[in-house]
Formats: structure tokens, C-alpha cells, sequence
């Protein structure tokens, strides 16, 4: 059987370099080629996340990486602010609930595109913290981060700003310093092309200060010791890490062409559904969203009036196509369609032509 190609954001379609690392020998981790893959990912995924502090990688998922930020950075009874506009941004609040800090969530519909004055307006001089969410991939919605850390900082300038990149990063722009971010977290599965497996916390200068030993495993203080030396403080998911090499090395060197060319990719989807009428879900204050707010990482559309999702996902599933369905409130909604992972040129015009075959089968030409 042909397996199934994923147009879903997340996991997604490995870089050829990735399968190519991941075929050859187990490596051992405490040796000196391990120890230099382990440094040169470090300092390439510093380069990415632009930032002069460092970047950990962990054995998790990605939220494996927001947890541990939460828990290196901030201390039970801490208060904390988080706009929750999707399922990951409200990740967040639980993930920071979890750990006993005292969470002030702003509810917003789920799609919506965060206001930073609105952000702004609810710090207060006690706010310790403020979580927010790049690309909410749970809408495709890009929200204007260095906007509302900006407006946030200066009505507190001590707060730490943390956010999750983990579907901007590869797709969108990213400059952790430059955008006034603290910390910033994103995984393996998404923008750069591997497998599930690796999570990349990021800390700035003042992150770094800030940061205190918390938990056994997921322990930012502990990781930072060993990772220093080019070691992970437990086994690490070294193949991955091997892998994660390769495409770095590929990919840091043409990061804007790559970036346009994602963004381009992202764009087709969006002209093709909006040709057969869909409406997009990124919305700002309840109408569609300008497309500068549409994450590179994936499209998102409601689904069309009679259209069950179930039936829009076979008819994909029936040319060799997964897509991906709404999550919490949006679930039977939307659907979602990306181009994250590796679509060669050809690759990405089989697609195209594939989803506007399914538009015209349920909604006619
Ligand atoms: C995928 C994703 C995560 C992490 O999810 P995991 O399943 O833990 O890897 C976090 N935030 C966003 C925006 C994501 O897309």
C-alpha cells in the first residue's frame, strides 16, 4: 500500500536529508562525533531563533520544551498572562496552571488575531510573566508578537515575555532578541522537516540569569551544565539530533528563500479555497484576517456549508492525501491544510491539483 502524504501541520514530510541520516548506524552519545553534532545543532538553532543566549534541546514533544520553560522561569504563586486564541496559546494557561503559577487568561474567539494594546491593558505592575503563541496552528493565525511584547514591556519592563515559535520557526520569520522574547520554544516535527522527537527551548540573556533548577527530567539548569559540554543530560535522541545536522546545514544558508518560498506555498492554498468561496479562519475583530496575519504554516478554512469534515478528509485520503480537522470549539468546523514539510516543486503542483480536484467533486466546478 502507498502510504499517505501529509498535508497536515504537523508531523509533516521529512527532509531528504533527514531520512538519509536516520538510515545510517546508532551512534553513541557520549562520544566525541555525538558531542559535535550535539554543539553544532545548538549553535545553528542559535542562529535560527536569533539570539546571543543558547538553545537546549530536549528528548519531548514540543510541549515537553513549553513545560520545562514554565517551570525553569517561573515559581508556583507567580502571576502570569495568557491570550488564548487556540489550542495552543490556551496550552499555555494549562501548562502554567499545571505548575501553580497564577494564571490571568484573556478569552478571545479562537482565530482571532491578538490586539497588542488590548494585551498591554491587562498587564499589571505584578505580572511576571507573559505567554504568547507565534503561529497558533490550531487556526493559522500569525500574531503580531514583537507588537505586543513591545506594548507589554512597556507598561512592565520586568516581565519575561515567552513564546512558542514552534510553528513559526523555518516559516516565518523569527528573531527571538530582536522581537523582545526571553524565551522562545518549537520542536522537530514542524518547520524543520524531522521527525517527532526533539524540542528546542531558547533563552536570552535574561532568561539565563532567571533561570532556576526545577524538576528532574525536564530540568533547563541541569540540560544547560551537560549541554554546555555538548551533552545531554540523559540519553538524547541523538539520531535526531544527527539528522537535524543535515537539514541545518542545508537550510540555514538559504533561511529567506526558504521562508518566501513556504509563505508562496501557503498563499496557493489560501487562493485556491477562497476561489471555491471558503472563508479563511484568521479573523481580526470578526472579518477576515490580511494575509500578513496568516501563518506560512498552514491554511485553515471553515468548512463549506453541508461539507462534514469526514467527507472532505476521504475524499483527500482517497488520492493519497491526509488533511488535518479543528481542534476544542473549532473541531467539525474547520480543516487544515499545509505545506510545513518537504514538497518538492512537482510535489507541491500534485498537491495543488489534488485539492482542487476535492473542491470540485463536493462543491462542483
Ligand atoms: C505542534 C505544536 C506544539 C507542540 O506540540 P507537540 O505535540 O507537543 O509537539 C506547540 N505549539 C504549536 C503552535 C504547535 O503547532
Amino acid at each position: 500500500m502507498r502510504r499517505e502524504v501529509l498535508l497536515t501541520p504537523g508531523p509533516v514530510e521529512l527532509h531528504p536529508r533527514a531520512r538519509l541520516s536516520l538510515s545510517g548506524p546508532q551512534l553513541h552519545h557520549r562520544t566525541e562525533p555525538a558531542r559535535e553534532a550535539f554543539l553544532a545543532v545548538r549553535e545553528g538553532l542559535r542562529s535560527a531563533f536569533g539570539t546571543a543566549g543558547e538553545v537546549l534541546l530536549l528528548t519531548a514533544s514540543g510541549t515537553g520544551g513549553m513545560e520545562a520553560a514554565v517551570r525553569g522561569l517561573f515559581s508556583p504563586g507567580d502571576r502570569v498572562l495568557v491570550p488564548v486564541s487556540g489550542k495552543f496559546s490556551e496550552r499555555w494557561a494549562e501548562i502554567a496552571e499545571a505548575a501553580g503559577l497564577l494564571v490571568d487568561r484573556i478569552e478571545l474567539p479562537w482565530g482571532e488575531v491578538l490586539d497588542p494594546e488590548a494585551v498591554a491593558a491587562r498587564v499589571g505592575d505584578g505580572t511576571r510573566g507573559l505567554f504568547l503563541t507565534h503561529s497558533e496552528t490550531s487556526t493559522g493565525v500569525l500574531n503580531p508578537v514583537a507588537e505586543t511584547v513591545r506594548a507589554a514591556k512597556a507598561k512592565n519592563p520586568d516581565l519575561f515575555a515567552v513564546a512558542d515559535v514552534v510553528t513559526s520557526l523555518f516559516l516565518a520569520p523569527v528573531a527571538m532578541d530582536a522581537m523582545g522574547l526571553d524565551a522562545a520554544v518549537a520542536g522537530s516535527q514542524k518547520g524543520l522537516m524531522l521527525p517527532p522527537g526533539l524540542a528546542f527551548v531558547a533563552l536570552g540573556e535574561r532568561a539565563l540569569s532567571a533561570l532556576r533548577p526545577a524538576g528532574y527530567y525536564l530540568n533547563l539548569a541541569r540540560e544547560l551544565e551537560s549541554q554546555q559540554k555538548g551533552e545531554g543530560a540523559y540519553t538524547p535522541a541523538i539520531n535526531l539530533v544527527l539528522a537535524a545536522r543535515e537539514v541545518l546545514a542545508v537550510l540555514l544558508p538559504v533561511l529567506d528563500e526558504h521562508l518566501a518560498e513556504k509563505r508562496g506555498q501557503n498563499e496557493r492554498l489560501y487562493a485556491l479555497g477562497e476561489r471555491y468561496g471558503l472563508r479563511p479562519v484568521p479573523a481580526q475583530g470578526g472579518s477576515p484576517a490580511p494575509p500578513e496575519f496568516r501563518s506560512p504554516a498552514t491554511a485553515a478554512f471553515y468548512l463549506p456549508e453541508g461539507v462534514a469534515y469526514r467527507d472532505l478528509a476521504g475524499a483527500f485520503l482517497r488520492r493519497g492525501y491526509r488533511i488535518a480537522g479543528g481542534q476544542g470549539p473549532l473541531k467539525g468546523r474547520i480543516f487544515r491544510i499545509s505545506f510545513m514539510g518537504y514538497f518538492a516543486p512537482e510535489e507541491v503542483e500534485r498537491a495543488i491539483s489534488a485539492f482542487a480536484a476535492v473542491l470540485e467533486e463536493l462543491l462542483g466546478p
